[in-house]
């Protein structure tokens, strides 16, 4: 192993949950060989990412195409997301949030969620918090906020697909091999697979996906022993049922459309629509010399269920990339809905709500899980994560599908693998 090896710690995935870990290497003075491996070609965020920035008047614009807000209720969360305040990543939202019924219109605001039962979607319920956080000026900036508290000894790779973690004979070190600048709708690429880095003490997997053929981000991981409780884990995770899928659509209206009264509605009555968020009202967000509001509606995973089953994520194990005919066809039905309930909000009771200018839909073959696999593993001592690491193997998983879902969420498991890295890299030295 050449020398600094023993403490070099490979992360697969650059959202939240992965520069968790790095930061919290770093906050432990592991931080000078850490690499974050992404294969999102936009830098860090994972699914908090924003839309690729489109042109309409001259002008452009990104949505929040992902999760929506955030909280941070954990003490320690709560000290990140209060430096990403201090340096303008992340910002407070003080919006009209609430429910509205999408036959009456009828709009219940926030005080009054609480009392109304569980919400149909974990996050949802985010909106009643004291306090409701975004990214500024988009939600990319929280992985970017993270991604610059980590600091510049952590090396990020983007677009970097990691396709196999070897563990050595000595079952001491790891290797990866991966693919660069793969595009995320293209096949696996085996052919142009290289060496990524040097020898690793430990990994950390936090993103399930990878253990799950065909997906983009699916990973081979050689060299466990196969009994041991890393391989069986890495087994157990490729079988977790999928995970729940959500469409997003991102609308952008002319200034003279009706305007609703809240800012962000968890929608009831609706098959379709399950959150409508005016993307324009965050915090922080660029101020359009044309005046269009930009809304961005989340399907219900019901209606996502049903639509992703006539376009599954996976075909006969290869990944299914989402096609602009596929949109073509989806695209009319939600767009038609979010008018309709939009139109509603506003007093219409026939919903004509006027045509957006701009309309797209995205895909989230695997949004969230709807529980969490934690239950079957312990909590880190000292964080409020729960992650899986395997101390032999120096392997470990973290993310939202441990935890459970949510930004809040993800950073906890994060963190927390990273503190079982530590103890695994202090008992190696
Ligand atoms: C439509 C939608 C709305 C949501 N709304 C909210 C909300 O309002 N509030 C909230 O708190 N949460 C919300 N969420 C959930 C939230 O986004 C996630 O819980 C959280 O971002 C998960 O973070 P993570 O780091 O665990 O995973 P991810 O963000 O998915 O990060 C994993 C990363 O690993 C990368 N990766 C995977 N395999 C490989 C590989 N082999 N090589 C390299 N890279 C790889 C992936 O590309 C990805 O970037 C929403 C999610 C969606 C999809």
């Amino acid at each position: 192993m050449a020398s600094g090896d023993e403490t070099r710690v490979a992360i697969v995935g650059g959202g939240v949950a992965g520069i968790a870990c790095a930061q919290s290497l770093v906050a432990n003075g592991f931080g000078k060989r850490v690499d974050i491996y992404d294969q999102g070609s936009r830098g860090p965020g994972g699914r908090t990412s924003s839309s690729r920035p489109v042109e309409v008047n001259g002008e452009t614009m990104a949505f929040d195409h992902g999760a929506q807000f955030f909280t941070a209720n954990d003490p320690k969360f709560k000290a990140v997301c209060e430096e990403l305040k201090a340096k303008g990543y992340v910002a407070r939202w003080d919006g009209v949030f609430g429910t509205l019924n999408a036959f009456d219109g009828v709009f219940i605001p926030k005080r009054r969620v609480e009392t109304m039962g569980p919400p149909r979607q974990d996050f949802f319920k985010l909106l009643t918090a004291d306090e409701v956080l975004v990214g500024v000026p988009t939600n990319q900036a929280i992985c970017e906020g993270l991604r610059a508290l980590a600091g510049d000894d952590v090396t990020a790779h983007w677009h970097t697909t990691v396709t196999g973690l070897d563990l050595d004979a000595s079952g001491k070190t790891w290797s990866l091999s991966g693919v660069n600048k793969r595009r995320l709708d293209e096949g696996r690429a085996g052919s142009k697979e290289k060496r990524l880095s040097g020898r690793n003490a430990a990994v950390v997997v936090c993103d399930v996906m990878a253990a799950r053929e065909g997906t983009p981000g699916t990973c081979a991981v050689r060299g466990l022993p196969e009994r041991g409780d890393a391989a069986n884990t890495w087994r157990a995770f490729a079988k977790v049922p999928e995970r729940v899928g959500l469409f997003s659509c991102m609308l952008a209206f002319d200034a003279s459309a009706p305007k609703p009264e809240f800012d962000a509605a968890v929608v009831t009555g609706s098959h379709t629509i399950g959150l409508l968020v005016r993307d324009s009202s965050k915090p922080g967000r660029v101020k359009r010399k044309d005046g269009l509001e930009r809304w961005v509606a989340i399907t219900t995973t019901k209606y996502a269920e049903e639509t992703i089953a006539s376009a599954p994520l996976t075909v006969d194990g290869e990944y299914n990339p989402q096609t602009a005919e596929y949109f073509a066809k989806i695209e009319p039905a939600i767009v038609a809905e979010a008018r309709r309930v939009l139109g509603v909000a506003c007093g219409d009771d026939d919903g004509e709500y006027p045509a957006p200018v701009h309309a797209k839909c995205q895909r989230w073959g695997a949004a969230y899980h709807s529980g969490a696999i934690g239950e079957n593993y312990h909590g880190v001592p000292g964080t409020g994560g729960v992650c899986f690491f395997d101390m032999d193997a120096g392997f470990g998983m973290a993310g939202d599908f441990i935890q459970g879902p949510g930004v809040e969420a993800a950073w906890l498991s994060g963190e927390a693998a990273g503190r079982a890295t530590v103890r695994k890299l202090k008992a190696k030295l």
